[in-house]
């Protein structure tokens, strides 16, 4: 493809649809597709090219936004760090940016200060989404579900409990699996539990207490195997 930005012609890799798969609760999948869907990038001038084809004055404002210091400096980062910028800075609604920033914290794991800058940002992003919601619809329990979520991966776990019982109360949130979720995560908070969770975890919290302690034991068996045969 060629780059809207600055011309250079390179090959983007892909990816294809993959098959069903179990997920954290920060939505990152669990298993074999561990990385969010890859977004071209030009090797020349770092643009992602996070739509195709662009429009003139999308062309031009975007351009002004990869020849910025800003996202010069921003060159060694994930790219979902810099379509976060690229949407920051043209003035995309906040819900799409928080979710580019929640992958490039995906992406970014690794790396606990850049970890915890995309955490913050995607926080900041969802909670202006929420501020800005006109119906409570898809989005907004995501938004909502996910503002809790990087509360207590952040560490902030009196601030995420208040989160998840003031979610507990609302209608959208009761008899159902994103109840579930946010009971689970007032369990999370009430130990000061900030690490990655997934959506199995939730099931499992729902099942009787021997049947729990019966996975544990399975998973740990699992572990061990795993580091016998090296898979
Ligand atoms: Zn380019």
């Amino acid at each position: 493809m060629a780059c809207p930005v600055c011309g250079e012609l390179f090959y983007a890799k892909l990816d294809v649809d993959s098959p069903a798969y179990d997920m954290r609760l920060d939505l990152k999948p669990v298993g074999e597709i561990s990385e969010p869907w890859r977004l071209p990038e030009c090797p020349r001038c770092g643009f992602v090219v996070y739509k195709a084809p662009l429009s003139r004055a999308e062309t031009a404002a975007c351009r002004a936004v990869v020849y910025s210091p800003e996202y010069k400096k921003a060159l060694g980062r994930s790219s979902y760090y810099r379509a976060g910028l690229l949407y920051a800075r043209l003035g995309k609604p906040p819900f799409p940016t928080a979710n580019n920033f929640l992958k490039a914290s995906w992406q970014e794991e690794a790396d606990p200060a850049r970890l915890r800058e995309d955490q913050e940002l995607a926080l900041r992003y969802f909670s202006a989404a929420l501020a800005a919601a006109g119906e409570r619809d898809g989005d907004w329990e995501k938004a909502e579900l996910l503002k809790g979520e990087l509360l207590r991966r952040l560490g902030r776990f009196g601030e995420a409990a208040d989160h998840f019982s003031g979610l507990l109360a609302m209608p959208e949130f009761k008899g159902n699996f994103l109840g579930d979720i946010a009971a689970y995560q007032l369990k999370l908070c009430a130990r000061r539990d900030a690490s990655p969770r997934s959506l199995q975890d939730v099931r499992d919290s729902k099942k009787p207490a021997l049947r729990r302690a019966w996975i544990a034991v399975r998973r740990a068996l699992e572990n061990v195997k795993e580091k016998i045969t090296g898979r």
